[in-house]
């Protein structure tokens, strides 16, 4: 059976609001890097979220190797799926190694405590997010961009076969964008499934296996980056103007470049 994350039909509303997703279907199955693009509004996080089964959904359903999110205890979705938030609302007043550890929370109870098994695997999340030299360090003392590597270490320290990824490079500079993107690659490559909302179209050309466009609630095309960076299928749902052009990748492939410009 090919192992995926299966969302089918999700719709969620706001106490109050107009759907923000709005009948939403996407598949990340392990070994796949998928990206979500979309204009601002058009309902990225909040169907991450409802992937991550820490919104209820009004309707539609989210199935990871078959079984569904929302019947997983709390323990069980930690060790299933990981989600790597913008920013965090409040910042604890931890260290970076004692945050990451807080990763292993689906692994541990109160009759396990923290071992050596989980200092390991918070010293490779570290070393993978390239925070090792952080450890000590408060979080409050880390500069965006280094918080932002120090979240996708706590993701990683969970150990979950699916990660889902929100907006991780927006205050990174250009040569972190593409470590983060990077790993996430690797850890594709490396059998999880990785599901990233960005904005940088041109680091999902580059990375992506497929990159879904999202708009008012649900998904106006999915494909290749090849296949959905186009002007066809990009403008009328930013409704801005494009630069195309094409490079290749390095893998033999071209890819898509995507620059915003404005209309002439
Ligand atoms: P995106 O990530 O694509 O920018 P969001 O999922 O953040 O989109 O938002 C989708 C819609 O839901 C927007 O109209 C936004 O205003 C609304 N929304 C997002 N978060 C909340 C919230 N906590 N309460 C009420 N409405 C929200």
């Amino acid at each position: 059976m090919v192992k995926l994350l299966k969302c089918e039909g999700a719709s969620y509303a706001y106490p109050g609001g107009t759907p923000a997703v709005d009948g939403a279907s996407l598949s990340v199955e392990q070994g796949r890097f998928v990206c979500i693009i979309g204009p601002n509004g058009a309902g990225k996080s909040t169907l991450l979220k409802g992937m991550a089964g820490l919104l209820p959904l009004d309707r539609g359903d989210v199935t990871v190797d078959g079984v569904a999110v929302s019947g997983l205890g709390s323990k069980a979705r930690a060790r299933t799926l990981a989600l790597v938030p913008q920013f965090l609302d409040a910042i604890p007043p931890l260290t970076v190694a004692s945050f990451v550890m807080g990763g292993r929370y689906g692994h541990l109870d109160s009759w396990r405590r923290a071992d050596m098994s989980d200092y390991e695997a918070v010293g490779a999340a570290l070393k993978a997010a390239h925070v090792e030299e952080l450890g000590e360090r408060l979080l409050g003392e880390l500069s965006g961009g280094q918080r932002q590597r120090v979240l996708i270490a706590r993701a990683l320290a969970q150990e979950a076969g699916y990660l889902l990824v929100d907006e991780p490079t927006s205050s990174l500079d250009p040569e972190h964008q593409l470590g983060v993107f990077n790993l996430l690659r690797e850890l594709a490559r490396s059998g999880r499934g990785v599901c990233v909302v960005t904005h940088d179209l041109n680091l999902a050309s580059q990375f992506a296996d497929e990159v879904a466009l999202m708009r008012a609630g649900s998904f106006a095309a999915m494909g290749c980056p090849t296949e959905l960076l186009t002007p066809e299928v990009l403008e009328p749902v930013y409704g801005a103007h494009f630069r195309f052009a094409s490079w290749g990748a390095g893998d033999g492939e071209e890819r898509p470049v995507v620059v915003p410009w404005a209309a002439q």
